[in-house]
C-alpha cells in the first residue's frame, strides 16, 4: 500500500478527481491504480481555503511505482491494524465495569468480545430515559441528580459536540472509531483531521452498542449506583450496588472505576475506603458564544459561507505574565452552551452540537490553567471542594432554577453589569441572568479571563467581540483528581482497576474509550495467568 501526503483539492474540485491526483503523484495511468481512499482530511486555511488530504492507493507493480515517482510525498506503508486479544474461557465470577461512559463501554465491549462478557453497573438511565430526563431540566430547571447531562448511558459525552480528536497516537483509535461507523456514526469520522459525531448520532450509536453488548452476554444495570467495594486482604472479593430494589452486592474479583470527572461522591467514598489518589491541575473559567457566522468569516474571509465548507473552529491559548495559561476548550460550532449541573444548587456550563452543526451560535469554554497550589487544601478531594465553590456561586448570581450568569464581553473588559443582549443570543437554557460576573466568580479568575481576551482576539478577529456572551461557571473540563494505578493498570487494592477520565487517565471521549480497551486487555491478561494457574 503506498501513502501520498498532501494531495489537495480546492473547494471547487470533486473528491471524485483524488484518484486522477494520485496517478498524477504516481506519475501512472488512473487505470493503474486498483484502490484509492482517503486516510486523512484536513481544511487548510492559511492562504485561501483548501482541503488537504492523506491518502492510501494500492497500484499495480508498487514498488517500481514508488522508485520510478520519486515524490517525496509517497512512501510505503502496512496497514496498521488493531487485533483484540485472544478470548478466554468465560471466568467463574463476571468482572464488574462501573460506568457507561466511553471508557467503560469500550472496556465493556473489548471484554464481551473476547468472551469475558461484564456487569455493567450504571447509576444513570438508558440514553433514551436520559434524554426526557435531560430535557426536562433543561425546559423546567428540575434536575435528576442521577440522571443528567454527566450520568447515564454514554457518560459526559452523550449530550456534546462529539469531537473525536486527541493530541495522541493509539492504534485502539482506529478500532473505536470503525466501531462506531459500524453502529451508525458517519464515516467520515474514519478521516477527518477533526472528526465529530455530534449527539444525534451519538445517540443511536450508544443504543446499537447497547444491543451488541446484549447480545454478547453482558449484564446492564441502569440505575444501580457503586456503593462500596468489598475488599478482603488488600484485593476486591464484592461489589456493593444501590439500585431500584434496593442495595445488592455482587460477587467481583475484577472492578473496573470507569466513574468520568463528576462522580465526586464516589470518590469521596473511595478515598474514605482507603483507594490511594492524589489531586491533579484542572482548568475552569466560562462558556463564550459568538456568532458562526462570524466565526467563519475569521476563518475563512472571503470563502465564508461556501457550501462545502463545514461551520469553522478554533484552537486557542496564551500565557500571561501572571503564570496562569489560558486556552479555549471543547468548542461547538453551530452549538448550544447546555447547563451540565450534576449536583442540586450548583450551576455548571459546557456546549453540545448535532452532527450538522448549524445552529446560529459557536461557543467553546473559555479556561485558566489552575494547579492544587490554588485549592484551599492540598488534598486529592480538595479540588472538588474548589469546583463546588465556584459552581454554587454560579448558581446564588443566577437566582435559582440553574438559570447560568451572564455578561457581554464588552461589560466584562468595562467591569459593568450587563442589561441584556447584543447580537449574540445566548442559547443556555433554561436561561441567563445578565449581570457582572466579577461579582461571582474570583477576582483572579477574572483577571485571567480579560487580559486573555485581547490577546486571543489578534489570533482570531472577533473572539472579543464585544456582544460575544461569556456565561458561568465551566468546572467539569477534566478532573481534579487521579486514582493511582500501576504499570499493569491495577491499583494497590488488587482487582481494582481505575480507568478513563475519572480516574485521571484520559482527557475526552476517544481518550478515554481507548483506555477503557486498554484496560480490558490487562484484566484479559490477568484471567489468561488465572487460567494458566489453574
Ligand atoms: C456537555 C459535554 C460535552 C462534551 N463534549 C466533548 C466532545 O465533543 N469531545 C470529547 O472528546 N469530549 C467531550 N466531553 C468530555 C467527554 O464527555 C469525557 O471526556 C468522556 O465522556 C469521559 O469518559 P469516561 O468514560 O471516562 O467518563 P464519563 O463519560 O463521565 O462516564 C462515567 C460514567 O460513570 C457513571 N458513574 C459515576 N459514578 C458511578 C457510580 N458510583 N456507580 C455507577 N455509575 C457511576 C456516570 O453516570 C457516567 O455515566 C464533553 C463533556 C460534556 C459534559
Amino acid at each position: 500500500m503506498l501513502q501520498i501526503e498532501h494531495v489537495k483539492l480546492t473547494l471547487d474540485e470533486p473528491e471524485s478527481t483524488l484518484r486522477q491526483k494520485a496517478a498524477a503523484a504516481l506519475r501512472v495511468p488512473v487505470g493503474e491504480i486498483t484502490a484509492c481512499r482517503p486516510l486523512r482530511r484536513a481544511i487548510d486555511a492559511r492562504e485561501g481555503v483548501c482541503f488537504v488530504y492523506t491518502l492510501r492507493v494500492a497500484v499495480k507493480n508498487e514498488s517500481r511505482v514508488l522508485a520510478r515517482c520519486r515524490n517525496r510525498q509517497v512512501s510505503a506503508v502496512g496497514e496498521e491494524v488493531y487485533r483484540l486479544p485472544e478470548p478466554v474461557p468465560a471466568p467463574r465470577v463476571r468482572p464488574v465495569v462501573v460506568g457507561a461512559g466511553p471508557a467503560g463501554l469500550f472496556c465493556a465491549l473489548a471484554l464481551a468480545r473476547c468472551g469475558a462478557a461484564p456487569v455493567l453497573l450504571e447509576r444513570g438511565q438508558g440514553v433514551e430515559r436520559r434524554g426526557e430526563d435531560v430535557e426536562r431540566f433543561w425546559s423546567t430547571g428540575e434536575l435528576d441528580p442521577e440522571s443528567n447531562v454527566q450520568f447515564g448511558e454514554g457518560g459526559a459525552g452523550a449530550f456534546s459536540d462529539g469531537k473525536l480528536n486527541t493530541g495522541t497516537r493509539d492504534p485502539r483509535h482506529r478500532f473505536i472509531l470503525e466501531t462506531l461507523v459500524r453502529h451508525g456514526a458517519p464515516e467520515s469520522i474514519l478521516y477527518d483531521a477533526k472528526p465529530h459525531v455530534g449527539t444525534d448520532y451519538l445517540h443511536r450509536v450508544l443504543k446499537s452498542v447497547r444491543e451488541e453488548l446484549t447480545s454478547l452476554g453482558c449484564d446492564i444495570r441502569f440505575g444501580h449506583r457503586l456503593e462500596g467495594p468489598v475488599i478482603e486482604n488488600g484485593a476486591v472479593r464484592a461489589v456493593r450496588a444501590a439500585g431500584p430494589e434496593g442495595v445488592c452486592e455482587l460477587p467481583a474479583t475484577a472492578l473496573v472505576l470507569a466513574l468520568g470527572n463528576s462522580a465526586r461522591d464516589t470518590f469521596q467514598m473511595l478515598y474514605a475506603a482507603g483507594v490511594p489518589m492524589e489531586p491533579k491541575p484542572l482548568a475552569v473559567g466560562v462558556r463564550i458564544e459568538h456568532r458562526q457566522a462570524d466565526i467563519d468569516l475569521a476563518q475563512y474571509k472571503a470563502l465564508a459561507g461556501h457550501p462545502r465548507l463545514p461551520a469553522a473552529s478554533y484552537k486557542l491559548s496564551c500565557h500571561l505574565e501572571n503564570g496562569r495559561g489560558v486556552f479555549s476548550f471543547c468548542v461547538c460550532p453551530g452549538g448550544t452552551v447546555v447547563a451540565a449541573a450534576s449536583e442540586t444548587a450548583r450551576a455548571v456550563t459546557n456546549g453540545m452540537s448535532l452532527y450538522a452543526r448549524d445552529g446560529e451560535n459557536c461557543n467553546g469554554g473559555l479556561l485558566v490553567s489552575v494547579t492544587p497550589e490554588d485549592f484551599p487544601g492540598h488534598g486529592p478531594l480538595d479540588g472538588i471542594a474548589f469546583q463546588r465553590a465556584l459552581e454554587e456561586r454560579a448558581f446564588a448570581a443566577g437566582g435559582g432554577g440553574y438559570i447560568a450568569p451572564a455578561q457581554r464581553v464588552e461589560d466584562f473588559l468595562l467591569r459593568r453589569p450587563s442589561a441584556g443582549p447584543g447580537r449574540v443570543v445566548p442559547t443556555y437554557r433554561p436561561g441567563v441572568r445578565w449581570c457582572d460576573l466579577w461579582d461571582v466568580l474570583p477576582e483572579w479568575l477574572c483577571e485571567s479571563l480579560a487580559q486573555a481576551l485581547p490577546v486571543l482576539d489578534r489570533k482570531v478577529r472577533g473572539y472579543a467581540d464585544p456582544d460575544a456572551v461569556l456565561t458561568a461557571v465551566e468546572t467539569r473540563s477534566s478532573c481534579p483528581l487521579r486514582i493511582l494505578r500501576d504499570e499493569g493498570g491495577e491499583a494497590a487494592i488488587r482487582g481494582l482497576w481505575p480507568c478513563g477520565e475519572g480516574a485521571g487517565y484520559a482527557g475526552g471521549i476517544l481518550s478515554a474509550a481507548a483506555d477503557g480497551v486498554r484496560t480490558a486487555e490487562h484484566i484479559l491478561e490477568k484471567l489468561r495467568e488465572k487460567e494458566r494457574a489453574l
